[in-house]
């Protein structure tokens, strides 16, 4: 791996049904990105250009990964997965080299998706960039944004890139021919929690006192991942009391911890 942190998946295991709610967002992925991937030949013939690269945004948990690993898949694109933290190395120079070295990976294993998380730890605005960390940051950044402008929109390599912070990017990233797609991926509503319940609880022994629409309705505020925590916590309050099934008494236990938990870490936050 060029960085330790990278990831390179030839054929990621996630499909698009192994994602609760996100109908739209998964719409748009596939029009903007699966599409151009399979049949370039359409976009050209109606000379219309797909973006080259699209931002996805959001709070943590909700599923960014997935959609990015399901589209991947569903394009049969390379996934190549790198942190932006790790791009901003000790040495001169060597954050820009890492920009250079994975978008030539991609290009020898296109088509491809390179999936650049947590983008705003290089791509955040900069009132100034008086130390050498911060110029480095900066050129590091340059080099992403040479690498996207030096490539076509219908060349089989997208870029797919993630944060939490939208609000902190510089402006630069998001021009046309750049992230110039952006698209929200918020925390799932009653229907969409129904959804992850259902995804996660099917691969699970359930009793039949399960009521979906009251745990959805219990868990109001809480995401994709606090929701597979939620499933998971329920199995081990079931093996403690020596049951081979999850019951609803279960399933409001654990959705109890995760609440206090994640109040314990939105209080450290503070
Ligand atoms: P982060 O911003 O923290 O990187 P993310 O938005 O990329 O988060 P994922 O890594 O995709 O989130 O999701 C974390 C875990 O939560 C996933 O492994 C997945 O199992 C589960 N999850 C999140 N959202 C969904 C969803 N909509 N449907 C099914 N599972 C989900």
């Amino acid at each position: 791996p060029i960085v330790k942190s990278m990831e390179v998946i030839e054929k990621p295991n996630v499909t698009y049904s192994d994602i609760g709610g996100l109908e739209e967002q998964i719409r748009e992925l596939r029009e903007v990105i699966e599409l151009p991937l399979k049949k370039p030949e359409l976009f050209r013939e109606l000379g219309i250009e797909p973006p080259k690269g699209v931002l996805l945004y959001g709070p943590p948990g909700t599923g960014k990964t997935l959609l990015a690993k399901a589209v991947a898949r569903e394009s049969n694109a390379t996934f190549i997965h790198v942190v932006a933290s790790e791009f901003a190395q000790k040495f001169v120079g060597e954050g820009a080299r890492i920009v250079r070295e994975v978008f030539e990976m991609a290009k020898r294993k296109a088509p491809s998706i390179i999936f650049i998380d947590e983008i705003d730890a290089i791509g955040a605005k900069r009132l100034d960039i008086g130390t050498s960390g911060e110029r480095e940051i900066q050129r590091t950044l340059m080099q992403l944004l040479a690498e996207l402008d030096g490539f076509n929109p219908l060349d089989n390599v997208k870029i797919i890139a993630a944060t939490n912070r939208i609000d902190i990017l510089d402006p630069a990233l998001l021009r046309p021919g750049r992230f110039d797609r952006i698209i929200e991926v918020p925390l799932p509503d009653f229907k969409g929690r129904i959804e992850i319940f259902n995804i996660y609880l099917k691969k699970m022994k359930t009793s039949e006192d399960i009521n979906l629409e009251l745990i959805a309705q219990l868990t109001e505020g809480f995401s994709g991942a606090d929701i597979k925590n939620v499933c998971t916590e329920a199995g081990y309050i079931a093996i403690r009391s020596n049951r081979n099934k999850i019951m609803m008494e279960d399933l409001i236990e654990a959705i109890e911890k995760i609440k206090n938990k994640k109040k314990r870490m939105e209080s450290n936050l503070e």
